[in-house]
């Protein structure tokens, strides 16, 4: 799949669109979900174009690996969540039920989290 430079992840990192930033770095854009599933949501979105995670470990330098996951590191302490956890997620197309085609992981937390998933 092609990359969508018009996709609205990318457009939230050109700040065309306004998000509820939580964090950024070279590496990396947090924010707040528009559409909170938790008392924690929060979108970590890398600074490249790579349409999921698939694209992510194909193409990704190890330093923009590191940096990238370091981003997450420090969102998750940002939120004192080691203690009580959280839990990290990223969809991929169709099955993953991925909307928005800009490689995320999705930090959830705030409240117990339940199973993994729902039963089909
Ligand atoms: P996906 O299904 O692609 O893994 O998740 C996309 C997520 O992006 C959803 O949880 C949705 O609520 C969130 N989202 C979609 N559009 C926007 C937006 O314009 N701003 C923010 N902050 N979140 C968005």
């Amino acid at each position: 799949m092609e990359y969508d430079k018009n996709n609205i992840f990318a457009r939230i990192l050109r700040k065309e669109i306004p998000a509820d930033i939580i964090y950024e770095d070279e590496y990396a854009l947090a924010f707040h979900d528009v559409n909170p599933q938790a008392p924690i949501h929060v979108l970590v979105i890398p600074k490249k174009e790579y349409v999921s995670f698939f694209d992510f470990a194909e193409k990704a330098s190890p330093e923009f690996v590191y940096g990238f996951t370091k981003a997450i590191h420090h969102v998750i302490k940002s939120f004192d969540l080691r203690k009580d956890g959280f839990r990290i997620l990223s969809n991929h197309s169709v099955h993953g039920g991925q909307e928005v085609p800009h490689f995320h992981f999705h930090i959830f937390g705030g409240r117990p989290l339940g199973r993994m998933l729902t039963p089909p």
